[in-house]
Order: C-alpha cells, then sequence, then structure tokens
C-alpha cells in the first residue's frame, strides 16, 4: 500500500503498482486474510484498518532502514543478484543488519495476528528469513513461502555473504514456492550444495522435517481483465488512443517499471535500428513505451533513465515529425483502466525482459485482447511467462537481430494467424488464473479447501 495526500491535505490509502499486489488482492479479498505489510512511508505505522476488504496490519520503516532494508539490501543485492545479475549486486554491512532487524519485525507482527494454527504465507525476497523466524516464534503456524523473482544458480547465490541465512530463513516454511521449475531445481540443489541437506525429488530433509519445493506460476485476474476490456469506456478509450495518435497502421506497446532487468533500452534499439533498415517507418508507425517511476533512489535505477532517455531522444530527433513522436515515452503510474485500453489500441505489445520471474504484463496484454481481433506479443524467453504463452513471438533478449526479427514478424503477421495464436493462450489464460494459483500453493501447503478462495 501507498500512502498519499489528498488535495485537502488528508491522507489516502491506495494500491502500489506491481505484479505481487496485483496478483495478490483478489486472493485475499476472497479470503478474507489479513494482509501485513509495509505501509509505503517512513512515519508511524496506523493502526490496523480495512481497506477494498482486506485487513491491513502496517509494519512501519524508519527512514534509515528504507534506505539500508529496501532499497540496498533488497533491491541493490538481493533483485540484481535473483536476475542473473544483469547489473552487478551491491554489498554492504549495514545493509544486511538492517535486512535482519526489519524480517525480524515482520516475523514478530506475524507471529501477533495469527490465530492458533492459522496459515501465514509470506511473500517474496524482502522476507526470505521471516518463514524461520516466524517458525521459531509460532511453531504452531502452517507456513508457507512465495518467491515472485527468479532463484538464481548456485554460482551466483554463494556470491552472497547472508547466503546461509537466507537459505535457512526460507527452509522454516513448510512449502518453498518458485514461478519455474528451474529455481525450484536450484533451490534443493542448493540445500544439498551450502547445508549438505538430503533430498528427494522436491523435498528437503531438514534435520526430519520436510520441506517441500515446486513451481506455482502466478498468473492474473483474467475474468476481470476480460470484463474491463469489454466494458464501452475502455473500448472509446482505445479508439480514442488510436485516434490521438493519427490512426497509424501498427501501434508497439511497451508497459513496464523503468527497471535495468526489463530490456526496455534494447527494445528502442531494435525498433530505431528497424526504422533505420527501413523495414518499418513513421508516422505509420507508432511506439508507446510506459516506464513506471520505481526505486527512483537506487543508482542502478538512475543511471538506466539517464540511457532509456537518451535512446528516446535519439529516436525521436531522427525519426519524428512536427507534432507526430516516433516513440511517446511516459514516465508515469497508469490505472488499470487506462492500462487495458492501451493494450485493446496496441496491435504489438514487446516484453523483453534479460530475467523476469513471471511477467503480468504479457499474460495481460493476452486477456486483454479477448474478442478485439489481431495483436501480437513479442516475448523474451527469459520472461517466466514464456513457459506459458508459447504461441508468442519468441526472442533471445541478448540478441538485437533476433529481437528485431521477432518485431518485424509480429508487426507483419496475417490477421488469422494472430488471432490464432491468441485464442490458443487465451484459452490458457482462462483455465490459469490467479486463483487457481492460489489454490495449487495453498492445497500443496495443506490447508483444507474450503479455506482456500
Ligand atoms: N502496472 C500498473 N500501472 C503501471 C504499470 C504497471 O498498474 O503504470 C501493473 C501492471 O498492470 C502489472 C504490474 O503492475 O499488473 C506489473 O507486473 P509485472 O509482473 O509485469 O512486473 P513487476 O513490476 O512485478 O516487475
Amino acid at each position: 500500500m501507498d500512502q498519499v495526500i489528498d488535495e485537502t491535505g488528508a491522507t489516502q490509502w491506495q494500491r502500489s503498482p506491481g505484479g505481487l499486489v496485483t496478483a495478490l488482492h483478489p486472493v485475499l479479498q476472497s479470503h478474507q486474510g489479513t494482509w501485513v505489510g509495509w505501509s509505503g512511508g517512513t512515519g508511524d505505522a496506523p493502526e490496523p484498518f480495512e481497506f477494498e476488504g482486506i485487513k491491513l496490519h502496517a509494519v512501519p520503516l524508519s527512514e534509515s532502514e528504507l534506505e539500508r532494508y529496501y532499497e540496498g539490501q533488497s533491491n541493490a543485492t538481493i533483485w540484481p543478484l535473483y536476475h542473473d545479475g544483469v547489473e552487478q549486486p551491491q554489498f554492504r554491512r549495514s545493509w544486511r543488519e538492517a535486512y535482519r532487524v526489519v524480517n525480524a519485525r515482520f516475523a514478530d507482527a506475524a507471529a501477533e495476528v495469527a490465530a492458533e494454527g492459522a496459515t501465514v504465507w509470506v511473500q517474496d525476497y524482502q522476507l526470505q528469513l521471516v518463514p524461520a523466524m516466524l517458525r521459531e516464534r509460532r511453531p504452531d503456524l502452517r507456513i508457507g513461502f512465495f518467491l515472485h523473482i527468479p532463484f538464481p544458480p548456485i554460482e551466483l547465490f554463494m556470491q552472497m555473504p547472508l547466503r546461509a541465512e537466507v537459505l535457512r530463513g526460507l527452509l522454516g516454511a513448510e512449502l518453498v514456492g518458485f514461478q519455474q521449475k528451474l529455481a525450484a531445481q536450484n533451490f534443493v540443489r542448493l540445500a544439498r550444495h551450502l547445508l549438505g541437506l538430503r533430498y528427494e525429488g522436491n523435498t528437503i530433509d531438514v534435520n526430519g522435517r520436510k520441506v517441500k519445493a515446486g513451481a506455482f506460476p502466478i498468473s492474473i485476474d483474467v475474468a476481470e481483465i476480460e470484463r474491463l476490456a469489454a466494458t464501452d469506456a475502455v473500448q472509446a478509450r482505445a479508439k480514442q488512443i488510436r485516434a490521438e495518435l493519427g490512426d497509424p497502421e501498427t501501434i508497439i506497446l511497451g508497459v513496464d517499471r523503468l527497471d535495468y532487468t526489463k530490456g526496455i533500452e534494447l527494445r528502442l534499439k531494435a525498433y530505431r535500428e528497424l526504422l533505420a533498415d527501413g523495414k518499418l517507418r513513421t508516422p505509420n508507425t507508432v511506439m508507446i513505451q510506459v516506464a513506471t517511476p520505481s526505486r527512483e533512489r537506487v543508482e542502478h535505477y538512475q543511471n538506466l533513465r539517464v540511457r532509456v532517455e537518451r535512446e528516446v531522444g535519439r529516436i525521436n530527433g531522427e525519426y519524428g515529425l512536427v507534432g507526430q513522436p516516433a516513440v511517446h515515452y511516459l514516465h508515469q503510474s497508469y490505472s488499470r483502466t487506462e492500462l487495458v485500453a492501451l493494450y485493446r489500441a496496441a496491435d504489438v505489445m514487446m516484453v523483453t525482459p534479460f530475467r523476469d520471474g513471471m511477467n503480468l504484463v504479457a499474460k495481460e496484454y493476452v486477456a486483454a485482447r479477448t474478442g478485439a481481433g489481431g495483436g501480437a506479443l513479442v516475448l523474451s524467453e527469459f520472461a517466466g511467462a514464456a513457459s506459458e504463452l508459447r504461441q508468442a513471438f519468441l526472442c533471445n533478449p541478448h540478441d538485437l537481430d533476433g529481437v528485431k526479427d521477432a518485431l518485424l514478424r509480429a508487426v507483419n503477421v496475417d490477421r488469422t494467424e494472430a488471432n490464432r495464436r491468441m485464442r490458443i493462450m487465451q484459452r490458457h489464460l482462462r483455465a490459469h488464473d490467479v486463483n487457481r494459483w492460489a489454490r495449487t500453493f495453498l492445497s500443496e501447503l495443506g490447508v483444507p479447501a474450503e479455506e482456500s478462495p
């Protein structure tokens, strides 16, 4: 959650952007669960309250914890390391200490609010020490953990000074869930390599206690996206977007947090080179790149912003016309409704991360195209979504020519073929939505079905 100050000066709450919140909101709503989470600010945490059908129990962070625990250890050490070291991870002793302190605070908060024998589902890389800390405080609880981002191969994980603590922390859960099979395999192998633990299949023996690892690819609320996409307001807005762009033949769209894992710069380069080669032309072709502000105080992100904006400037300088830029670059956060209208307006969606746990935007694009006709997805092989969305135009983001080729094929695909591919992917998503993800994980954790969404 994020606190925002409205025009009257009062504090309001709003959902933070990002895959995790988007995925868990419907699950918690249907589950009447309590969300123990960071308030999003550095002031005192408010008293527990209800918001959009969810009980919220906010945990405070100080300014220095925000810097060391969140921006430092979580987003400048673990995030790049777990994403294949796309950027050099940074290691600092003071960040590690803050990570311990904050994880303990979350474990205390969960231990305080959880009923006897309750299920606690710990989410993501910022809280990897919590399962073991919580088990120590409350052995009666059923504890699950889900990692929304990739889990790296042993050689990379071993760089982390906090490696043994993190691994022991995760092993405090009964079930550790990952997006991909490969990540679960990395985890069980690591348990043997680092702690000498035995495993059979995906079950690790932790001194007689069994800990399961498994792949549970996360998804979206497909019905909700389809409903939104079918509304008059969204359809009218999609038409308006096309008209405002001068009704071009092809609109290419990118929607990402401005993050170096997402391959935004690379995508822009592919577009620029196709314009230079004369294989795409402006103003028949227009690109829209939404780059939502993210982690703006972290150096990696500041550098990325400079590089991306330089590339946008270069493309517009070379290929734009008065009133008709070649790239519309939007460094802003958008509502779900506006995003769905953009998905409906776009002929081609580019999702080209170097590494991504899942990438929900790719799934949202496919779901939002239901009934629209046309539409083509260019998708990196290194996004978790690529294991499921096989009818996308898959590409290797490290191979610029390969990306150009996939983009060109997506732009030129005939409508029948585009529709065929979309329908297959839409069918897959309908059968694998976020509720199924939660149900599958919770049932594997041993939560009785009637307590599951
Ligand atoms: N999103 C949003 N507003 C924006 C940009 C993104 O609500 O301006 C949402 C988007 O619809 C998606 C999520 O944020 O549900 C991004 O999830 P994804 O898995 O693609 O990437 P992450 O940000 O988690 O790395």
